[in-house]
């Protein structure tokens, strides 16, 4: 059995001027073990191993909280400090607070809701802090975590739903950067039943796709954060059960957009649905020619390998309908009225056209 070292197990360190510490060769840290480390400046060492030696982060067999082997941690904090100055940085924390300022414009996120992140480094990751409005976001603000969730800098404490972000950045070598937020229309279907309909509007097709979905969990937690895993690599938008929205893509911008395309589509459909008229689909041909496109883009879509029947269908769970009041394919549609109070107004307008004609 492994040991697993806690802060309580370090707290005598403070006391000390060493800087290094020696854990048994078998033991694992929690990340707030690993952080308390890298506060004070101390390098760990497992006994028989070297300092900078770098053993790869480890899940507990049977779950749990995350614990770290401290490959972070035998990284040198200066090196993170370095980076987290550097210019590259200071560009990406600026990028992360245009979003931010974006989506809270747009009333896509409220309160302290949201999260941005992106991948700068193989094991470092941006990101926004807890409890800050993403309207007041300022660079100063951003703070640097590894993959493990373990915080290497910043000032504020990184936000708890980093773990979501990470578990797509760690699944999809692709996905560089993550928007999370909470858009009204987007997140309205979240909280149904319903499915975000497909083959409707190209640009949507061809950009995002069908939209991703997971259970619902409790935010925060790595339970929450593994539920993306099923759809992450084929989806780089994915709604979130109770919850919202999470969009990746390979640079912060085009994260962005997606959330952007995401909610806009959302919106249209909602509306569209209550104009009253029939809804009309693209036929799965010309579905395919946008999936051509879509492809040579290098974009994920979960349909690449499915049959063109299968393009526009609702899929996330079984017995889920397609989001909108009337919906009918208009390559499917036979002319036959939906009501009996259409089907009477048909009927009239075919006898005028009659008359007419025996006229
Ligand atoms: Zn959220």
């Amino acid at each position: 059995m492994r040991t697993v070292i806690t802060v309580k197990d370090l707290a005598h360190l403070k006391a000390r001027s060493s800087n290094e510490y020696v854990a048994p060769a078998n033991a694992i840290l929690t990340p707030s073990a690993a952080d308390f480390l890298r506060h004070l400046g101390v390098s760990v060492r497992f006994d028989g191993a070297a300092a900078t030696s770098q053993p790869p982060a480890k899940k507990p067999a049977g779950g749990g909280a995350y614990v770290s082997d401290a490959s972070a941690v035998a990284r040198p904090k200066a090196e993170h400090a370095k980076l987290f100055a550097s210019k590259e940085a200071q560009a990406i924390k600026d990028q992360i607070c245009s979003v931010g300022h974006r989506l809270w414009k747009r009333e896509y996120v409220d309160g302290n809701g949201g999260n941005i992140s992106f991948r700068i480094g193989e094991n470092e990751v941006l990101c926004t802090p807890t409890l800050v409005s993403k309207g007041m976001l300022t660079p100063e603000d951003i703070c640097l975590s590894d993959l493990d969730g373990n915080q290497l800098a910043g000032t504020k404490k990184r936000t708890s739903e980093i773990l979501l972000h990470l578990e797509i950045m760690k699944a999809n070598p692709k996905a560089r950067a993550c928007v999370h937020a909470h858009p009204p229309h987007a997140t309205a279907y979240a909280i149904t039943d319903a499915c975000v309909p497909s083959c409707m509007i190209p640009e949507m097709e061809v950009l995002v796709g069908k939209v991703g979905r997971t259970p619902y969990e409790t935010p925060g937690t790595k339970a929450f954060a593994e539920t993306v895993l099923p759809v992450c690599k084929d989806h780089n938008a994915i709604l979130l059960q109770n919850h919202g929205v999470i969009t990746w893509a390979d640079d912060l911008e085009r994260a962005y957009w997606f959330m952007e395309i995401v909610d806009a589509y959302c919106r249209t459909v909602v509306i569209a649905s209550h104009i009253g008229g029939q809804m009309t689909y693209m036929s799965p041909g010309k579905v395919g020619d946008l999936l051509k496109i879509k492809q040579t883009l290098g974009l994920p879509d979960a349909r690449y390998n499915l049959k063109p029947a299968d393009y526009c269908a609702c899929e996330f769970r079984p017995g889920a309908v397609c989001g909108t009041t009337s919906q009918k394919s208009s390559t499917a549609a036979d002319g036959e009225a939906e009501t009996p109070e259409a089907e009477a107004v048909v009927q009239m307008v075919t006898d005028e056209v009659m008359r007419a004609l025996a006229r």
